[in-house]
């Protein structure tokens, strides 16, 4: 992830190692056994328990310069289940390079 991303081609490979963390500007809802540090923990509108985005949109447990999960041991189960390669996982790397 600490590489700069490009454009997507046919041939580019779908790999955490050229994206810059698309999947952590998603909302991400704690569950119950989920136990990240408490300064990454934010309350929604609807008093649930999400991960904390700073201003610039991604998730506070990323690392602005590397653009690595900080908490990878502790990240949340939704975190766990995000596949790589699959199609939400597309659909957001599209999204973010589209708009830069
Ligand atoms: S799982 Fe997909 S969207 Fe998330 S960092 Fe890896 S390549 Fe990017
Ligand atoms: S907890 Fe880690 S993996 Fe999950 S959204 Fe935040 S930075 Fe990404």
């Amino acid at each position: 992830m600490s590489t700069p991303a490009g454009p997507l081609t046919a041939a580019a490979a779908i790999t955490c190692a050229t994206c810059r963390a698309c999947c952590c500007r998603l909302e991400v809802i704690l569950m119950g056994e989920d136990d990240p540090p408490a300064e990454f923990v934010a309350t929604d509108q609807w008093g649930g328990q999400v991960m904390k985005r700073l201003d610039d949109g991604w998730c506070a447990a990323v690392d602005r310069v590397t653009m690595l999960c900080r908490i990878y041991e502790r990240r949340p189960g939704v975190c766990r289940e995000f596949a790589v390669g699959e199609s939400e996982c597309l659909t957001e790397r599209m999204a973010l390079h589209s708009s830069t």
